[in-house]
């Protein structure tokens, strides 16, 4: 007789927050199961902070560029240079990058399965995952299979077939920006308005109504992408416009991609009975920024610490101490950032606002380490007593753009 293996955990997705989560259990000596349906390169602009490269012991190697300045520019063509003192912002390629964290945690000793979810029944105490297996060949549908579990992280990025499958509350009516951006070739003799050292962030009309646009340098390559909320705006043609204003139009592309970035952290990530979402699965992108892989890591690494005190205790309340552990740590950053959003991008004369706001050394300096180590700083009341003056001038129409 034949008795089948039980997972302590399977991880659907293989990206930053499913491989931290398996590398994490695997640490802890679970027996766990990366499932990832392997061939599709993240599109995303590799931006990470140095709290990510240390927190999450990033070698030397997969940092494709390091940016030592940010240029914003305003609906008007201002444009705002903030130099990043004491660091760098690192560039990533998430080919490279994500394949790097699965082999940690393989390493560590989780198994892999190339496959795509398909949906999980429940048996008992335990949950069956089904996925269709990869085809020996690219274009091979591949076999459907499953495997039994005690648990399941659903990091299977944003609008989450895990999260659908086991009826997370709110999944199936979470809100999205869209994204969209072109990796072309670095090309020899770059024009002057594009720095290699340096990411651009966007603010004119044309390139985003309500959100923003960037260069980021990838070494190599380069990253032009822009994101919006509203759908009848042609993304692609703001790519393509950014691409002309910078001189960059006949660079050569080496691909083009789109995906959607979740804005709002989901009010819940369990299920209440095994399974816990991390990552763009449950809607960790900070708003006003897009920024997500940070938080992908940490959720991953949240939901591997739950799920192995879940599936010590079996009790289904410890599913819960994922969001509880982040949301203590972060939930004033997503906040600010998400009235930030609301407020600074909604029209143009406040986006000009804004970016004029930023000229200040102070909103600077506290901008950026904020982003830099993910804290909020609160070390210095009178730069913050400053830029609340200067905020409701900004507010108020008192100051001058
Ligand atoms: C255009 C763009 C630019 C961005 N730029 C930045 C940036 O510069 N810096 C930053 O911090 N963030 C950026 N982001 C956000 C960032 O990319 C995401 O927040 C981050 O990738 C989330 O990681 P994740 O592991 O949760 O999900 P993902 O990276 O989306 O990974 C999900 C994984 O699940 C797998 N998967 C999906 N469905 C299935 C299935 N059914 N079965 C099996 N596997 C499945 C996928 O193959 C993938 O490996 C950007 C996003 C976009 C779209």
């Amino acid at each position: 007789m034949s008795s089948e293996l039980i997972y302590d955990a399977v991880v659907v997705g293989g990206g930053p927050a499913g491989a931290t989560a398996a590398h994490t259990l695997a640490l802890k000596g679970m027996k766990v199961l990366l499932l990832d349906k392997r061939g599709r390169i993240k599109p995303c602009g590799g931006a990470i902070p140095p709290r990510l490269i240390k927190d999450f012991q990033i070698p030397d190697e997969l940092l494709v560029a390091r940016a030592k300045s940010a240029r914003m520019v305003s609906p008007s063509g201002k444009a705002v240079d903030i130099p990043i003192e004491n660091g760098f912002v690192g560039m990533v390629d998430r080919a490279q990058f994500d394949e790097w964290l699965r082999k940690r945690a393989v390493n560590a000793g989780a198994e892999r399965e190339d496959g795509l979810f398909e949906t999980l029944t429940r048996e008992n105490s335990h949950v069956r995952i089904h996925y269709r297996s990869r085809g020996a060949r690219d274009g091979d549908h591949g076999s459907i299979k499953s495997v039994l579990a005690k648990s399941v992280i659903g990091a299977d990025g944003a609008k989450s077939q895990v999260g659908r499958s086991a009826g997370v509350k709110g999944c199936a009516e979470a809100n999205y920006v869209f994204a969209y951006h072109e990796i072309i070739k670095t090309p020899k003799d770059s024009p002057s308005s594009f720095d290699a050292s340096r990411c651009d962030v966007l603010y004119q009309q044309p390139v985003s109504p309500d959100f923003y646009g960037w260069v980021f340098p990838h070494g190599d390559t380069i990253s032009i992408g822009t994101g919006s909320a509203d759908k009848g705006f042609s993304l692609r043609n703001a790519v393509g416009k950014l691409r002309k204003d910078i001189g960059l139009e006949h660079a050569e592309l080496v691909r083009h991609e789109g995906a959607p970035l979740p804005m709002k952290p989901l009010k819940k990530w369990d299920d209440g009975k095994q399974v816990v979402l991390a990552g763009d699965a449950a809607g960790v992108v900070a708003p006003a920024s897009g920024e997500g892989i940070y938080y992908a890591m940490l959720g991953g690494q949240l939901a591997g610490e739950a799920i192995a005190e879940f599936v010590e205790t079996q009790n289904p309340a410890k599913l819960q101490l994922a969001r509880k552990r982040f949301m203590k740590e972060h939930r004033m950053t997503f906040l600010v950032l998400g009235i930030m959003q609301y407020f600074w991008y909604s029209t143009d004369k406040r986006r000009e606002s804004f970016v004029k706001m930023c000229e200040d050394k102070d909103v600077q300096r506290l901008t950026f380490e904020s982003y830099m180590n993910k804290k909020l700083v609160r070390k210095k009341p009178l730069a913050h007593f400053k830029i609340f003056i200067k905020d409701m001038g900004h507010l108020l129409g008192l100051a001058k753009v």
